[in-house]
């Protein structure tokens, strides 16, 4: 059993010509709602690839609320931690696309800024009774530290996707059983150049040695690079044609959870969140870009 403890939002996708200047008006050409938050589609992703799993969160009370609820569930996902929040909105993501594929992007915490640590507390056996927890830096950093810190006092293991990666990182968000940033956030984080396969083994160690015990650095089209106690290897990525790459990360990191806790093998694991990363990108949008366990294992077996 899974729990992710994370953002929950709407994403307002607007389509334009071009992005209005400032103090101009333009006629957009269509507005998409799609249920996003990083929180939500690891989730999604974990449920698709066979997981049994709950949501802790927090929407407000607003229109938006009940539909996230809704849409989380119609994937299978137990929402029965998620919170409806008093005089406040849900999370939103406003999305501009530009006819160029250029997008501009304004995020509104909403509700999810209200995931306390006090809130942690109330689900704390939740917690302490999942095989692992996933966790991303859309909610509260403190609220975060709460849950590393429940999970730690037992055989939880804590997963840890570090997006956005934060301008300050304490040590104690290191301290979890595998961290896995895509290549910006491992430099953020490492504050070392993350080009060449050499920079990556270097900064995979660094994050390493201020105490994550497994590493994952996400590397798009080339895969992934782990780094633990028997060093540093690359785990390829399934080839395929893009789409769109929105929530790959997400996707990779849902399906590896699930594996991961299937069987102990972290490097097979690792290969089961490829195969879902690389169907999420042949796919458009986030949510109903995840593929079904049937199709990870058919492309991972290949
Ligand atoms: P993020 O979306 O967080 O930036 P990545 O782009 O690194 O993360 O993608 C996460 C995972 O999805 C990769 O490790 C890889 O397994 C898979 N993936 C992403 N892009 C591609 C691609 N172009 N081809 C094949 N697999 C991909």
């Amino acid at each position: 059993r899974v729990v992710v403890v994370g953002s929950i939002n709407m994403d307002l996708v607007v389509r334009c010509a071009h992005f209005p200047q400032p103090g101009e008006t333009i006629a957009a050409r269509s507005l998409q709602e799609v249920s996003g938050g990083k929180g939500a589609n690891q989730a999604v992703s974990a449920a698709c690839a066979g997981g049994n799993v709950s949501m802790i969160g927090r929407v407000g009370d607003d229109a938006f609320g009940g539909r996230l609820i809704q849409g989380l569930k119609n994937f299978g996902v137990n929402c029965d931690s998620v919170q409806p929040t008093a005089n406040c909105e849900s999370g939103l993501a406003l999305i501009s696309v530009e006819d160029s594929g250029q997008n501009a992007i304004m995020i509104v915490a909403g509700a999810n800024g209200r995931l306390s640590a006090d809130d942690i507390e109330t689900f704390r056996q939740l917690i302490q009774t999942s095989d692992a927890v996933l966790l991303q830096l859309e909610t509260p950093l403190a609220t975060v530290l709460r849950v590393i810190e429940i999970a730690r006092e037992c055989e939880t293991r804590v997963i840890l996707d570090p997006a956005p990666a934060p301008t300050v990182c304490p040590d104690e968000l290191l301290q979890v059983d595998l961290i896995c940033p895509n290549e910006q956030e491992a430099a953020q984080l490492s504050g070392l150049p993350v080009e060449s396969l050499e920079q990556i083994e270097l900064a995979a160690r660094s994050l390493y040695q201020r105490g994550a015990r497994h590493v994952v650095i996400t590397l798009g089209a080339q895969g992934a690079y782990l780094y633990d106690d028997q060093g540093g290897r690359l785990i390829p990525a399934f080839a395929t044609t893009v789409v769109d790459t929105t929530a790959a990360g997400d996707a990779f990191v849902g399906a590896l959870a699930i594996r991961w806790i299937e069987t102990d093998d972290l490097e097979e694991a690792i290969r089961f969140g490829n195969a879902a990363g690389s169907i999420a990108a042949t796919r458009l949008g986030a949510q109903p870009s995840m593929g079904s366990r049937t199709e990870i294992e058919q492309l991972w077996k290949s």
